[in-house]
């Protein structure tokens, strides 16, 4: 055996085709990269030169005569600075990930943290809080040009320099105390359980989340709002008579001072069993009626009614499940570790700790572009589910054209898009294009009124 003579170890027989296959992997991730990029810049663009197009042909009657036209170059013009914003970010950040790929930056990171004199799971939150800042700092630009360029210049952003601090600090505050325990778990179960981590880590993450959602409506939320009983008694009444009639258990009706950032109108439902709450933006009682509230509630109900609740979080622990059993399989993976370089410090300390949260942040590049494979999937999903909701408002609520009012107002307050083209539908919108919605109801109703 010719193997037995040598006294080199066997990995140092062909270094150079180890580089290539190691060069190569980068070159498959940096395309990943560019691929992704180029798939969004497109799509962001064509949407914009679609919608351009549909504002300035002409328009069926029914339709001309239910939109406000006049606010169509606004919609525009809103567009438009937020495409551009949105290719500022999109350039800024796979260029910044580029930097830290190629820089050497990692391998450097994960050998400084592991020479810390503290436990690889506190090294690993080292790398972990290191890379976390660095993407935050390069997303702040683009937050700040949104919050006082673009949404000021439109009219929507009524945040000031003190709200935004302080939100910051909140968020900072909420990393800390939830997002940085989270990680340490994850880690400590890495290094402890082997490959099979992500089981109890799939048990500790689904727990994690309920208390997260079952705390939010009173401990998280009213740090960033100021949540008070609904002030309008008459809207209170009708809007505890429309739970009752849905067998919904609401437990209270509060208003959110949400004009304290911006005008954007919305509500939402929160918490589980008498913590069920129903959250009207201020800015939403300003801008709908009496029954456009009630129409747009009803939908609400609609989506607890029909189970799309329960349905989203048995999805959302079914695939944590999936997609830590992947992360699971990576980080076992030594090339996501020599593909940057680090394949010493790997076979030294292993996959736990510094070099753990390395493999994680490699793996996240990798995964990304398939998020937008996922997307239309998702999207899809919840399209369907929005019609549902719709169609159960209108059984709910009985005004004929309460729902469709109350949808095209928010829209056109909102300035959305009125016209996405079909392709950015399915990649990004988990709600179906107003026109196609005010369709449907009309066709409901119409049917309603026949039979
Ligand atoms: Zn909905």
């Amino acid at each position: 055996m010719v193997r037995n003579d040598r006294k080199e170890p066997l990995w140092a027989l062909h270094p150079p085709s180890r580089q290539v296959a190691e060069s190569l992997r980068m070159t498959v991730i940096i395309l990943l990269l560019l691929l992704d990029f180029a798939l969004t810049t497109a799509l962001s663009w064509l949407n914009l030169a679609y919608l351009k197009r549909r504002v300035s042909s002409p328009m069926p009657p029914e339709w001309a005569a239910l939109l406000d036209t006049s606010r169509f170059p606004q919609m525009v013009a809103y567009r438009e600075a937020h495409t551009w914003l949105a290719q500022g970010a999109r350039t800024a950040e796979p260029a910044a990930t580029l930097g830290i790929l190629l820089s050497g930056l990692l391998p450097a990171l994960a050998r400084w943290a592991a020479a810390l004199p503290a436990a690889r799971v506190v090294q690993g939150l080292a790398v972990l809080a290191a890379l976390g800042a660095i993407s935050y700092l390069v997303s702040l630009p683009w937050g700040l040009l949104s919050d006082f360029g673009v949404e000021r210049k439109f009219g929507f952003s009524t945040i000031t320099w003190k709200t935004w601090l302080s939100d910051q600090v909140k968020s900072l505050f909420l990393v800390l105390v939830l997002g940085v325990p989270l990680a340490g778990v994850l880690l400590f179960l890495i290094e402890r359980m082997g490959e099979t981590w992500w089981l109890p880590a799939w048990g500790f993450v689904t727990l994690f989340q309920l208390l997260v959602a079952y705390i939010a409506p009173t401990v998280i939320f009213p740090l960033f709002n100021k949540f008070e009983p609904l002030q309008d008694e008459a809207l209170k009444e009708d809007i505890f008579a429309l739970a009752r009639k849905a067998g919904f258990p609401l437990g209270g009706v509060f208003q959110i001072n949400a004009s304290l950032r911006s005008t954007h109108a919305n509500a939402y439902f929160t918490g589980f069993g008498k913590n069920r709450r129903i959250a009207l933006f201020d800015t939403l009682l300003e801008q709908l009626s009496h029954h456009q509230i009630l129409a747009v509630l009803a939908h609400e109900i609609g989506h607890w009614k029909k189970r799309h609740v329960l349905k989203g979080m048995a999805e959302g622990v079914l695939l944590s499940g999936l997609g830590l059993a992947v992360v699971a399989w990576a980080l076992a993976q030594p090339w996501l570790y020599t593909v940057v370089g680090m394949g010493d410090l790997y076979r030294a300390v292993g996959p736990v700790g510094p070099v753990a949260a390395v493999g994680l942040y490699v793996f996240g590049i990798v995964a990304s572009p398939l998020g937008l494979l996922l997307a239309p999937i998702a999207n899809g999903v919840s399209r369907r589910r929005e019609y549902e909701a719709d169609a159960f408002s209108l059984e709910l609520y009985d005004h004929p054209t309460a729902l469709e009012e109350g949808l095209i107002r928010l829209t056109e307050k909102n300035l959305s898009n009125l016209f996405p083209h079909p392709l950015a539908v399915i990649f990004y919108h988990s709600h179906p294009p107003l026109l196609q919605r005010v369709e449907a109801i009309r066709r409901r109703v119409a049917a309603r009124g026949r039979g």
